[in-house]
């Protein structure tokens, strides 16, 4: 049987601008949740992750401890008008056309992310994408947060183990199979893949796709019809 091709991508800083999560920190600033020092240690490891160089996993399980006890529904809620009110506004023109050059052809849609589902369920809305795999936060029978990971959460490594799971449940074949992302954390997936796409890519994938001869694409924000790769070639080719 053949399988359907899949076009995977990642959110934070391949389909968007910027990194959300250091959106939602300043935004909890703002509002009084999240003292300066906790968001300036925050801030630290998100240039860490930029350089490729930050563990998520201590990170993730850091702030699964902080939602302890919180009701999930609250959560979704103010994560959902966060979303709208700042994310939306910051989707890439570039992501958006590779997201339908990639819908035309017919292939898969899904959204690969080590972002929660308050931040992936949003997202994959807007885009009209078929799925998104995401980081979860445990939620007990009441629906509060235990302060637990779902593990593997969805990053490096975890990223494949949740995409191979996909995959085989709805027939994708990733072997002729897309996935863009911006990450060096991501190579794991990258090499997972048919096609890999490298956009945007922070300083160590930069050095590794120019090691292995993968082309960079660059989606520019706020520029439809940019998004000229460095060797000229366009996405979803
Ligand atoms: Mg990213």
């Amino acid at each position: 049987m053949v399988g359907l091709v899949g076009a995977f991508f990642d959110f934070d800083r391949t389909l968007i601008a910027e990194n959300s999560a250091a959106s939602w920190v300043r935004r909890e600033v703002r509002e009084g949740r999240l003292g300066r020092r906790q968001a300036a240690q925050a801030g630290l490891w998100f240039a860490a992750y930029h350089l490729g160089f930050a563990d998520l996993h201590s990170a993730f399980a850091k702030g699964a401890s902080s939602i302890r006890g919180q009701a999930e529904s609250d959560m979704a809620g103010r994560t959902r008008r966060w979303f709208e009110e700042e994310i939306r506004a910051t989707l890439l023109p570039d992501a958006v056309d590779a997201v339908e050059e990639h819908r035309r052809r017919g292939h898969h849609l899904v959204l690969l992310t080590s972002s929660s589902p308050y931040v992936a369920e949003p997202a994959a809305e807007l885009l009209g994408l078929d799925g998104y795999l995401c980081t979860r936060f445990a939620v007990d029978g009441d629906g509060l947060f235990t302060g637990e990971l779902v593990l593997p959460i969805c990053y490096h490594e975890g990223k494949v183990t949740h995409a191979r799971e996909y995959a085989s449940a709805r027939g994708v074949d990733l072997e002729r199979s897309y996935f863009y992302t911006d990450s060096f954390s991501d190579l794991p997936m990258l090499l997972a893949v048919g096609v890999p796409r490298v956009v945007n890519p922070d300083p160590r994938l930069r050095r590794e796709a120019r090691r292995r001869g993968w082309e960079v694409l660059t989606w520019a924000p706020g520029a439809r019809a940019g998004g000229e790769s460095e060797r000229g070639a366009r996405a979803g080719s």
